[in-house]
C-alpha cells in the first residue's frame, strides 16, 4: 500500500503526564497532501489549554531540576533507542502528513535523533567553571542552572526534527518543556510524545498543546514561561520575538531565508548540478536550507541553466510514500496556489520559465498539492521575487560577472540563512566562507545543515536573538549562569 491515507486519529494535548482532547475547536484541517484526504482536525488551541501545559511543567519543574543530571539524561538513552526501533514508522507518519518523501522523512528523523544523543552528554556540557584565590582566600565558581518552564513553536516542514532540536537540550538542563507544534503536522510529535511517555519520564517534564496563534499568544504572555524558542516564517519570528521579549522572556526565533549558491566557471559539471538539484527540490523546496537562487559567473553562466534544467526535468514526482519518488507535493493547495503565482510574477518580471512546473499533473494523485520543478532563468534584479521566499520547488539562475558581485548580490538580501559557493578554488572559497554575511555556509554543499554539535545558525531577517538551536548554544540558552564568590579566611580553621 502506498500513498493511501494509513493515518487517521485525533490531535490530542499531553498535559501532566496524560492525553486530554483540547477544549477550543476544531480549526484546521490536516491533510495527507499527496492524497488530499483529511487525517483528522487539529484544535485553534486556547490560552485555557496553554495554561494547563505551562501548569503541569511548572509542577514537575521542583524535583526535575533537583534530579541529578547523570540520571536525567537515562531518560534520553531510552528515548534514543525506541526512536530507532520505531524509526520507519516515525518516517511514515512524517511523509503521510507533511508529503516530503520517505527518505528525506529518514533523514530529518535522523538529524532529530543527532540531538537526543548529543543533549546525553548534558553532565559534560552543562558544567560550569571556577578558580580559586581570586584574591586572597576567595574563590569564583560559575554555575548552569535550569530556568523553569521552557516553551517551543515549531513549524510544519520538520515535523519531527525540529522539536528535537530544543526538547532534549531543555529536559537534560532541568527545565520542563511545553511544545506547540505546527498544526499542520501534530501527528509525528505525538508519536513521539508517546515514546517519551514509555521511557517512564516523569509527568508533566513535556508537555504538548496543539493549536494555532491561540495557544501561541498564551505561552508568549504566560508569566512562568521563562524562555521560548521558535522556528517558522520571518514575519511570525519577529511577531514572537518582540512579544515575548517584552514580557521579559529570553527568546530566540529562527525565520525564514532566501537562499543563493554561487557557481564559478570552475566548479566540477556534474557534482554541482546534481547537489544544486537537490537543494533547491529536495522536500519540493520546502526547506529553510532550499537554495531558491543560483548565481553563475563567467561561462557558468552558459552550462549550468542547461544542466540543472535537465536534472530537474528528469526527477521523478508523486507521492513521497512511493518507491522511487524523488520529490513529493507542498503542504497545502494554498502553498501549490501561491507558488504557481510567484512563478507567473516571475514570468511577467521578465524572467523565462525554462522549466515551468505550474502545470504538472498525475494521474494517480488527482487532489495532491503537487508543482513541478522550476528553473526561471534571468529574474531580473528589480523583480520583488528576489526578496521573497518561495517555499517551493522553484530554482532562479541570474547571472554575474564575477565573484564580487554575486557576493554583493547575497550581501543586499535581507536574509541570512545559508549561502554556499561551488569551485574548485580554494582562494574563491575562502574569501567566500570569510565575507559572505549569512550565518550556514557551504563550499561545494547543497544544504549547509550544522550537525548537532554545532549551532544552526542563521543571520539578519533569518534570525532574531543571541544564542541558535542546537548543541553548546542549546545549552547556554536553556540555562542561567550563577556566579557564586567564597571567602573562607584561613583564621576559621584553627579549630580543627
Ligand atoms: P509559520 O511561521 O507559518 O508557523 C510556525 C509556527 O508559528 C506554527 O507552529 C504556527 O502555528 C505558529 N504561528 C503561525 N502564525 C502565527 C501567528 N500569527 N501568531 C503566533 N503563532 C503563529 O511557518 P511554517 O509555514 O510552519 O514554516 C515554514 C517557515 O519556517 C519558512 O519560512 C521557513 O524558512 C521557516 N523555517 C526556518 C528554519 C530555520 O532554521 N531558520 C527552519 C525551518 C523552517
Amino acid at each position: 500500500m502506498t500513498g493511501t491515507n494509513e493515518l487517521r486519529g485525533e490531535v490530542l494535548d499531553y498535559i501532566g503526564g496524560a492525553w486530554r482532547r483540547p477544549s477550543s475547536d476544531a480549526a484546521t484541517e490536516v491533510l495527507n497532501p499527496a492524497t488530499g484526504d483529511v487525517i483528522a482536525r487539529a484544535p485553534a488551541g486556547s490560552a485555557q489549554d496553554a495554561d494547563a501545559a505551562v501548569k503541569a511543567a511548572s509542577a514537575a519543574f521542583p524535583e526535575w531540576r533537583l534530579t541529578p543530571p547523570a540520571d536525567r539524561i537515562q531518560y534520553l538513552f531510552r528515548l534514543k533507542q525506541l526512536l530507532e526501533d520505531h524509526f520507519e514508522e516515525i518516517a511514515r507518519i512524517t511523509t503521510t502528513e507533511n508529503g516530503k518523501t520517505l527518505s528525506e522523512a529518514r533523514g530529518e528523523l535522523r538529524r532529530g535523533i543527532e540531538n537526543v544523543e548529543v543533549a546525553c552528554g548534558i553532565p559534560i556540557l552543562m558544567q560550569g567553571y571556577n578558580l580559586e584565590d581570586v584574591a586572597t582566600g576567595i574563590d569564583e565558581s560559575m554555575f548552569r542552572q535550569p530556568l523553569g518552564v521552557v516553551a517551543a513553536i515549531t513549524p510544519f516542514n520538520f515535523p519531527a526534527m525540529i522539536p528535537l532540536w530544543f526538547l532534549p537540550y531543555a529536559i537534560a538542563c532541568g527545565n520542563t518543556f511545553v511544545l506547540k507544534p505546527s498544526e499542520r503536522v501534530p501527528f509525528s510529535m505525538i508519536r513521539i510524545t508517546e515514546l517519551i511517555e514509555q521511557t517512564g519520564l516523569p509527568k508533566g517534564v513535556v508537555n504538548i498543546v496543539n493549536g494555532g496563534k491561540n495557544a501561541v499568544d498564551a505561552l508568549l504572555d504566560h508569566p512562568s514561561v521563562q524562555a521560548v524558542s521558535f522556528v517558522g516564517s520571518t514575519a511570525v519570528a519577529r511577531y514572537i520575538y518582540s512579544r515575548a521579549s517584552a514580557a521579559g522572556k529570553r527568546v530566540q526565533c529562527q525565520g525564514g531565508a532566501k537562499n543563493h549558491v554561487v557557481v564559478l566557471p570552475d566548479a566540477d559539471r556534474e557534482t554541482t548540478t546534481r547537489i544544486i538539484a537537490d537543494s533547491a527540490y529536495g522536500c519540493a523546496g520546502q526547506r529553510c536550507l532550499a537554495v531558491s537562487v543560483a548565481v553563475t559567473v563567467g561561462e557558468a553562466g552558459e552550462w549550468f541553466p542547461k544542466s540543472i534544467t535537465e536534472t530537474a526535468a528528469a526527477l521523478k514526482v508523486g507521492s513521497g510514500l512511493e518507491d522511487g519518488v524523488q520529490m513529493g507535493p507542498v503542504i497545502t493547495s494554498t502553498s501549490r496556489e501561491r507558488i504557481r503565482s510567484l512563478i507567473t510574477q516571475g514570468a511577467s518580471d521578465g524572467a523565462r520559465p525554462i522549466l515551468d512546473g505550474r502545470d504538472i499533473s498525475l494521474s494517480g494523485w488527482p487532489r495532491g498539492n503537487f508543482v513541478g520543478p522550476t528553473v526561471l532563468d534571468g529574474v531580473p534584479a528589480a523583480s520583488s521575487l528576489m526578496e521573497t521566499e518561495i517555499f517551493g520547488p522553484v530554482l532562479s539562475v541570474i547571472h554575474a560577472s564575477g565573484v564580487d558581485e554575486a557576493m554583493e548580490i547575497i550581501a543586499r538580501n535581507s536574509y541570512g540563512n545559508a549561502s554556499s559557493i561551488f569551485t574548485t578554488s580554494g582562494a574563491a572559497a575562502r574569501k567566500f566562507r570569510n565575507q559572505i554575511p549569512t550565518g550556514n555556509v557551504g563550499v561545494n554543499i547543497g544544504v549547509a545543515a550544522p550537525m548537532a554539535y554545532f549551532p544552526f545558525s542563521g543571520w539578519k531577517g533569518s534570525f532574531f536573538g543571541v544564542l541558535h538551536a542546537q548543541g553548546r548554544d542549546a545549552v547556554e540558552f536553556y540555562t542561567g549562569e550563577k556566579v557564586v564568590i567564597e571567602r573562607w579566611p584561613k583564621e576559621w580553621s584553627r579549630r580543627f
